[in-house]
């Protein structure tokens, strides 16, 4: 009655293998008759090519005798009458009734399991596909995006350079504007005192008409040649600066000795001494060479030492120093003159910046900034010391040897 109510299939085999009990489940499952497998070997419920690996199975088993579950790690398959193999799971159990041995066999038909777990599988491999796809959809779009994303890069990249080229035109043009001004207003006003001084003397000189009036004569000539000159050398200032912004300075370079320049530029200067004042300068530098713009360098000396007399009182010493190290010249170019107020240092080198205690002596803030300019395109820098009252020291330096990338840059 046991065998009969429990719902897996029962079958009980003897020593041989013969099958001397079935319940009800299993001839069902099985696809048998009552009874109609009681005598058959146990084979015919096993498909075929299982056959020969299941007695090795048997005979394993009736060798250790003890309860387990049959097929443990591979897929069992039972027999079905009508001939198709199905799967099962089977547990086995000896046992002994009078002396001899039997096995019972539980055996559940696993079929409709199977059939769902070959469905998750086969929803797991879609899903798994449909994964991979999607993945693959995504790093194309991820892909096309990098793509569009540094064209759009490229583009802003494009804009931003246009934007920086108009700004700097605007900006080129605002300062040419702001030039154009600033000249005009420098010449209303420095250009009147000169012009009217040259004009009184041009308008003397006729006056003075007799021989012995030559000395007369000959201060008024050096009135109005002081003045041209001056005249001029604003106007030099003015173009210099047009071609330093544009880049269409073209520097010379040569072999030169410092000397050279430095009596050219001391010769100049005593023209323009006050009452009582004096340049001391070095007169043992002959072995002192330089391969430079020498124009340059006598354009920067002249406007430091040209300061240092215009800035300093009558009876005052100018005093020009000069070395040379393997690598640079250093000029020290000192007075002691008005000095600079200390507010006004960080603006010296700026265009058109004076001193506010320099606004008497006639000026136009552009030498400093053309000097600076120039000695930065040759390598060289300018830098200074000042005291108000005191007097100032600029120093110059110069490498011996113009970088050669610069010269072949600017040598024509
Ligand atoms: P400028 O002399 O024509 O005004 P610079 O560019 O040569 O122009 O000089 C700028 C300013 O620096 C001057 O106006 C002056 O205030 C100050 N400066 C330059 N050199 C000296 C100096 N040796 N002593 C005092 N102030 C100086």
């Amino acid at each position: 009655m046991l065998f009969e109510a429990v719902s897996e299939g029962v079958i009980v085999v003897n020593n041989e293998q013969v099958i001397v009990s079935t319940n009800a489940s299993a001839e069902h499952m099985f696809g048998y008759e009552k009874n109609e497998l009681m005598g058959r070997h146990l084979n015919i419920l096993i498909p075929h090519e299982y056959h020969a690996g299941h007695a090795a199975h048997v005979d394993g088993f009736m060798e250790h005798k003890e309860s387990r579950q049959m097929g443990r790690g591979r897929d069992l398959f039972g027999a079905h009458k009508s001939g198709h193999a199905f799967p099962v799971e089977a547990g086995l159990n000896p046992l002994e009734i009078n002396g001899e041995s039997f096995v019972m066999a539980l055996v559940i038909d696993i079929s409709i399991r199977k059939q769902q777990e070959h469905q998750l599988q086969e929803l797991n491999n879609q899903l798994e596909i449909k994964v991979s796809e999607r993945t693959k959809a995504l790093s194309d779009t991820v892909e096309e995006l990098k793509i569009v994303n540094q064209e759009r890069d490229a583009e802003i990249k494009k804009r931003i350079e246009a934007q920086n080229k108009t700004k700097n035109a605007l900006k080129k043009e605002k300062e040419l504007n702001e030039l154009k001004t600033k000249f005009l207003s420098l010449v209303s006003h420095e250009f009147k005192t000169p012009l009217s001084g040259i004009l009184t003397s041009a308008m003397l000189l006729g006056k003075y008409k007799l021989t012995e009036q030559q000395e007369k004569r000959d201060k008024h000539i050096k009135t109005i040649s002081d003045k041209v000159h001056y005249l001029n050398n604003i106007l030099n200032d003015f173009l210099s600066i047009e071609k330093l912004e544009t880049g269409k300075i073209n520097y010379k370079f040569s072999t030169f000795k410092v000397s050279k320049v430095v009596n050219e530029v001391v010769y100049n200067a005593n023209m323009l001494l006050k009452e009582g004042q004096e340049i001391k300068y070095p007169e043992n530098i002959d072995d002192y060479s330089l391969f430079q713009d020498e124009k340059c360098l006598e354009l920067a000396l002249s406007n430091l030492v040209h300061n240092a007399i215009k800035y300093s009182p009558e009876n005052t010493l100018v005093d020009i120093q000069i070395v040379q190290d393997a690598k640079n010249t250093i000029f020290k170019i000192k007075d002691n003159g008005i000095g600079i107020p200390i507010n006004d240092h960080k603006n010296i080198f700026n265009r058109y910046f004076r001193a506010e205690n320099a606004l008497l002596t006639q000026g136009t803030g552009i030498g400093l900034n053309i000097v600076k300019s120039h000695l930065q395109n040759l390598g060289g820098t300018i830098s200074f010391t000042s005291e108000e009252n005191k007097g100032s020291e600029f120093i110059i330096t110069l490498p011996n040897v113009v970088d050669k990338e610069m010269a072949i840059g600017h040598m024509f």
